[in-house]
């Protein structure tokens, strides 16, 4: 098998360091900044909207709205990007609200969202998680009643990223609360501005911003509903497939560890033999990492089935990111505990160290998506 990038790619390789070159350190500080005003990790809309200019949103999309670019090309994208520090989030969410609506949505619905999608001018979020209903999604509460042309929503939604900065929710509700868990769900976009719904700020352990979001008898057209009535859980596993498709703390930990490796560079003499051997084999699993990474994303450009490869991308990146990160702390030692001695790298270590630990819960849980591996990929039996 050959992982070796032809010609074609190569070029898409090298627009995308063209494009990262042409940012110099002033408009970074400036990116960095609005990131941390946001409050959520990898996301400025500066940057979103800069990608939008060069058509670089929704590239496997066909067209009129993407450029029926490949997988492994949006794969090049991300990786050039995200590996020299650019905030991707943003783009990764969008565009699964905009594939999302390719796989399922209506004509017009893909007509009136999309060109606002690869515009930069609309964002979406995706509201699954309640207070009672994470690892178990299916026992969800927040309900939806036809009255009408319009559906009428009540609930409450935990754990929303980005919902403060977007314009679209993606959101699982139960429409037939007769029918067995996973049959009586539908999903609706519903368009944050509405009357009726509260946003408030959740704050976890990296200092990104999630949300709780209630909905107070909100007014959603019937015309946005995405897919059939009370077939929601097709819609979403769709989604969910794409979500564990991601990266999870790949590419940035990739990052932190060619800085590491260069700010050692000509110290080698300085570190352990053990920590010189501990090293060697995080590159060697990071590479791993990314190998797995392309695959899932090729399986998917193929049409295969990657609910069971998904999961395993995820759960090895972000626990590969969780030790990396910790290893690296330990090693650069005191500088990373008192980040304020403007040593850029120990800071971002530290930073990293706390967002890290969302990474193995963000879009299931590890245990969780073991129990995916486990069934679907090893078809093993269920234990109930
Ligand atoms: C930073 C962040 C961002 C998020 N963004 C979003 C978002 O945008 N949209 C959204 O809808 N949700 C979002 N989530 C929610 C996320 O999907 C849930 O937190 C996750 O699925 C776990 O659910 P829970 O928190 O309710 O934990 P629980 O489901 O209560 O799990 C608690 C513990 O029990 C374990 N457990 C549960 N069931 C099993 C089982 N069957 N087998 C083995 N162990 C099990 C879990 O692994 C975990 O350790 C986000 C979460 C975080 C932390």
């Amino acid at each position: 098998m050959n992982f070796r990038p032809g010609d074609e790619e190569n070029l898409y390789r090298d627009r995308m360091r063209a494009l990262a070159d042409s940012y110099g350190w002033p408009e970074m500080k400036a990116m960095r900044e609005e990131v941390e005003s946001l409050e959520i990790e990898r996301y400025s809309m500066t940057f979103h909207r800069q990608l939008a200019e060069q058509g670089l949103i929704g590239l496997t999309w066909p067209s009129p709205y993407g450029q029926a670019a490949r997988v492994d090309q949006q794969f090049l994208m991300a990786e050039e990007l995200e590996c020299q520090g650019f905030p991707g989030y943003g783009l990764t969410t969008n565009q699964r609200g905009g594939g999302m609506l390719l796989r399922n949505g209506s004509p017009a619905q893909i007509a009136e969202h999309l060109p606002h999608v690869v515009a930069g001018n609309w964002t979406y979020c995706q509201g699954l998680s309640e207070p009672g209903a994470g690892s178990d999604l299916l026992s969800l509460k927040t309900r939806a009643v036809r009255d009408g042309d319009h559906y009428i929503v009540n609930g409450a939604k935990l754990w929303t990223s980005s919902a403060h900065i977007s314009n679209w929710c993606s959101l699982l509700v139960r429409t037939d609360p007769e029918q067995s868990r996973h049959r009586g769900l539908s999903l609706l976009l519903v368009d944050l501005s509405s009357p009726g719904i509260t946003i408030q700020p959740v704050r976890v352990l990296g200092g990104w911003r999630v949300n709780a979001v209630f909905y107070d008898d909100v007014r959603v057209p019937a015309a946005n509903l995405v897919g059939e009535e009370h077939q929601g859980w097709h819609v979403i596993t769709g989604n969910l497939d794409e979500e564990r498709a991601m990266s999870f703390g790949g590419t940035e930990t990739r990052l932190l560890c060619a800085r590491l490796i260069h700010r050692l560079a000509g110290k080698a003499d300085e570190l352990s033999e053990s920590d010189l051997e501990v090293l060697g084999r995080f590159v060697m699993d990071l590479e791993a990492d990314r190998l797995l990474y392309l695959r899932v994303g090729l399986a998917a450009a193929r049409g295969e089935d990657t609910s069971g490869i998904g999961p395993m991308s995820k759960v090895y990146g972000s626990e590969l990111a969780q030790r990396f990160i910790e290893w690296a702390t330990e090693l650069l030692g005191h500088s990373t505990l008192y980040p304020e001695s403007e040593d850029v790298l120990a800071s971002d270590l530290e930073q990293q160290l706390r967002v890290a630990t969302v990474l193995t819960v963000i879009g299931g849980t590890s245990e969780v998506q073991r129990n995916i591996v486990a069934n679907r990929q090893l078809a093993l039996p269920r234990s109930n």
